[in-house]
This record gives C-alpha cells, structure tokens and sequence, in this order.
C-alpha cells in the first residue's frame, strides 16, 4: 500500500513491547528496514528475532550510547528515513510525594532522550534531503493528569519541541509530527486499577481503551507520501476522550 516506505530505513525506540512494537510490526509488514531499540539487550534482540526486524540495545536517556548506534546504522545502511521516539517511561506519584529521582527519570527517558535520539539522527535526514520524524506525546500532556505532573509535563514539551524542530527543517524536507495517543492497551496501562479504570472509560466516546495498532496504523500514514503535506503539528488518537 505505501510503496515509498519498502526499503526505507526506520528507527523506532523502545520497540521491544507495546506501542513502540506494533509501530515495528506495521512498518516491516510494509516492506521497511526496521530498527528497535530497548534497555536490554537480550529482550530487545529476542523481540527483534519474534518479528524480523533489527535489535540494538540503546537507552535513548544515554546519549554516548545513542551516538555510538545511530552511527552504526548510518554506517550500515547509510541513511535513516524515519525516526519514531516511542521510548517512554511513567513513575507516577502525587507530587507532594515526588521524588527527585522520580522526576529525573521521567525527564532523562521522555524529554532528553528524544533530544538525544533527533539530534543524532537528524544530521542524516539533512544530508539526504529527506525524512520524517514521529514524537509519541500523550492525551495527558494536553489534559494534565493526577498523579502525572512529571510524565504530564514531558508530553506537552514534545509538543514544542515538534513545532520548533518542523520550523527548521521543513525548508529541508523534513516533516516532524507529533502523535497523541489516548489510552492504549500496553504495559504502561496495565497499571490503573480496575475501579479507575471503568470511570475512564465512561469519558471516552468510543467507550474502550485503543489497542497498540491503532496507533502504529497512524505512524504508518504520516510517515508516508499520503501525508506528505502534514508537519508540525499533532494528531490525537484517543477514541475521543480529548
Ligand atoms: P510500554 O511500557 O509498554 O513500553 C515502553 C517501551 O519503551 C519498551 O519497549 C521499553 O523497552 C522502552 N523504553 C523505556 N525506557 C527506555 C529507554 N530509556 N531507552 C530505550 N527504550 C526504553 O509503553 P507503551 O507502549 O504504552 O508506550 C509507548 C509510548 O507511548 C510512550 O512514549 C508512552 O508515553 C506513550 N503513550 C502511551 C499511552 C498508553 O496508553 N499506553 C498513552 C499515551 C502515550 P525496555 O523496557 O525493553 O527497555
């Protein structure tokens, strides 16, 4: 169905579960070259393996790390058409509760590891004149959410930083979108408990969570030409809720 995206090389951080691993199944179904990363190296290469794509350890918080294999892969195939920053953490507490180390963590994985991955990657999107950058915001980072002042105020920086970015490399070809998605079925959802999670889905239009393709089905259309026109801004995914 998108021609243009067989043969293209794909990076997607934080591939090994969830969202990140839908995004990678979607795009090798469409004939890319695709590269997930994870903290750990066996899951990642196993995950890899399960679905036929490449696996490479890359905590996208350690930014030596993240040069060293973004290098590897512009070695390898000598470019990287389209950069997804899925890899995302939450450490949820109120925030009188709030540990430093809770908000470090949060900020080191969803904030400046998107930093560190673009600004790696991005030289080799200018060289080729060529590429599309996709950063997984969230609803909360538009609502604000109980619990989520620190993962809350990563999302919405993505949101800037996605404008910004668009401003500058649109005269280079170079289409960065930001993707919002409401509440999906992964490991990080897993999490609420059942009680909060009936209320929530009485404000949700479609009354159900998303599941991980509906959200990779979206990464697939704006990386492709269909969307060629779209940059700098976001699309929300959520059912309704927002
Ligand atoms: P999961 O918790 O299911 O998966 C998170 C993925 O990120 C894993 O593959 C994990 O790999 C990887 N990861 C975590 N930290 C790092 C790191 N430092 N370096 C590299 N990879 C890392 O999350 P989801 O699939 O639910 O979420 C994916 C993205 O979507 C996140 O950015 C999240 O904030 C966002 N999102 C999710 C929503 C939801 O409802 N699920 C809603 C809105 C946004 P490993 O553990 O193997 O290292």
């Amino acid at each position: 169905m998108f021609k243009e995206l067989e043969g293209a090389v794909v990076l997607v951080t934080g591939g090994t579960r969830g969202i990140g691993r839908a995004i990678a199944e979607s795009f090798k179904k469409a004939g890319a070259i695709v590269y997930i990363t994870g903290t750990n190296r066996e899951r990642t290469e196993a995950v890899a393996e399960e679905i036929g794509v490449n696996g490479v350890k890359m905590d996208v918080s350690n930014r030596e790390e993240v040069k060293k294999v973004v290098n590897e892969i512009a070695e390898k195939e000598g470019k990287i058409d389209v950069l997804i920053n899925n890899a995302g953490i939450t450490r949820d507490t109120l925030f009188l509760r709030m540990k430093d180390e809770d908000w470090d963590a949060v900020i080191d994985t969803n904030l400046n590891g998107v930093y560190n991955v673009t600004r790696a990657v991005v030289p080799l999107m200018v060289k080729k004149k060529k590429g599309v950058i996709i950063n997984i915001s969230s609803v909360v980072g538009f609502t604000g959410n109980v619990g989520q002042v620190n993962y809350s105020a990563t999302k919405s920086a993505l949101v800037g930083f996605t404008k910004s970015l668009a401003k500058e490399l649109g005269g280079r070809n170079i289409r960065v979108i930001a993707v919002a998605p409401g509440y999906i079925t992964t490991d990080m959802t897993k999490a609420i408990p059942e009680k909060i999670k009936a209320e929530l889905l009485k404000s949700i239009p479609l009354r159900r969570e998303g599941e991980p393709r509906e959200i990779a089905d979206v990464c697939l259309f704006l990386a492709s030409d269909m969307a060629s026109y779209i940059t700098g801004t976001t699309i929300h995914v959520n059912g309704g809720l927002f």
